[in-house]
């Protein structure tokens, strides 16, 4: 009994997916695609880090590279929270550019030489790579994310007593609802756009779980939306002591807020720019991180998203991917371009064959997606991302 409900669980499921009133198999999901977005040909997307193919900064070379093994578009690596790796105006620029040149100006002339796309890859929020002066400044303003013990937020998890688990040393996060932070991201943003890239690349463009942030001003934004005072702050909001659904729409509110006014503010100077994101893939993710991406795809706010697909097994890149379907022919504009991930990081490190590589982009192919997004191209890939 439990297994048939399973099954009709299942059946249910794909039938919404597939957008088919029948649970019949259906040999061509790609077929509803291909009706979507008739003749597009596919694009080759690939992410890099700042310096290249090489990690040297020879953009040259990376360009080349592109060109002759059918890449369409490059994503790079340009700037993070409060560190550029381009001479900018607005935030630190890395002592990189002084042994390596402006990487942005580099690979926008190099990529333009061989006709590849190239999309300014933001991390927002994030400060682990920022100068030291930089994070002080923040914590001493009062800029950066509070974790559950009331205090600036360092690494990814924090235990209920503050004690960090894990992380690395400067790992905090600028508070996505303090407007100071809100404008100097956009301007980060606008001042890349200016200096000739073809599109901004959203990344950590969410909080980093759904705890936080419960810093003074936010405690303060949250008793102003509701009208109530919160002497037991967080606790009245902590998804660990209760699930409020009025504060976890503030968090995905904030984001979303960023996405938009970025664009706006982008548009005034380019108006021919691309958007794109790198989102997580999972069902939750406009709760869990406060990425409403699904909401962004179907109102068409951006161009294209890139959702983050990786994965060592094929079964679970299918997994992953086909309920993308039902979200891709629900857009009239934003295009899914699923990735394939070629290096995996962690104590051993990791990359898959060029066979494995083309195995799954032909399963994102299968399924219809008008293309996919490769990470990450550097020296260790390069032969696996080949032709
Ligand atoms: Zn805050």
């Amino acid at each position: 009994m439990k297994k048939l409900t399973m099954m009709a669980a299942v059946a249910c499921a794909l039938a919404g997916t597939l957008g088919a009133a029948t649970t019949e198999d259906c040999w061509y999901p790609c077929a509803k695609m291909a009706n979507h977005w008739p003749g597009e040909p596919e694009r080759r997307l690939v992410w890099s880090l700042e310096s290249g193919i090489d990690e040297k900064g020879d953009w040259e070379a990376t360009a080349k590279y592109l060109k002759e093994n059918g890449y369409t578009d490059v994503i790079v690596r340009l700037a993070r929270g409060g560190i550029a790796f381009y001479e900018s105006k607005v935030v630190p620029v890395s002592p990189l550019v002084k042994e390596q040149g402006d990487l942005l100006r580099k690979a926008v002339a190099a990529c333009h030489k061989y006709g590849i796309k190239i999309h300014a890859w933001k991390v927002f929020w994030r400060l682990n790579m920022a100068p030291q002066d930089y994070v002080d400044k923040a914590i001493k303003d009062g800029r950066v994310m509070y974790g559950r013990s009331m205090t600036p937020f360092c690494s990814v998890w924090q235990a209920p007593d503050g004690t960090v688990l894990k992380g690395e040393k400067n790992d905090y996060w600028l508070c996505p609802q303090d407007k100071r932070n809100q404008d100097e991201e956009i301007a980060v943003m606008k001042e890349m756009a200016e200096l000739g890239v073809d599109g901004l690349h959203f990344d950590y463009i969410r909080y980093n779980a759904w705890y936080g942030c419960y810093c003074p001003n936010c405690k303060k934004r949250y008793e102003a939306k509701t009208g109530r005072a919160c002497p037991d702050w967080p606790k009245s909001v902590d998804p660990m002591e209760r699930l409020d659904a009025t504060w976890l729409k503030m968090r995905a509110d904030a984001i979303t807020t960023v996405v938009k006014r970025t664009i706006e503010e982008v548009r005034k100077v380019r108006p021919d720019i691309e958007f794109s994101a790198a989102v997580f893939p999972a069902a939750d993710e406009h709760v869990y991180h406060a990425q409403e991406w699904r909401t962004w795809c179907r109102e068409g706010i951006l161009d294209f998203v890139c959702p983050m697909s990786y994965c060592r097994d094929r079964e679970e890149l299918r997994m992953q991917i086909v309920p993308m379907i039902h979200t891709a022919s629900e857009s009239p504009k934003t295009r899914i371009y699923p990735s394939v991930g070629v290096s995996f990081s962690g104590a051993k490190r990791t990359v898959k064959t060029a066979e494995e590589v083309r195995d799954h982009a032909s399963i994102i192919r299968w399924a219809g997606f008008p293309g996919m997004c490769y990470y990450i191209l550097d020296s260790k890939t390069k032969a696996a991302l080949a032709k």
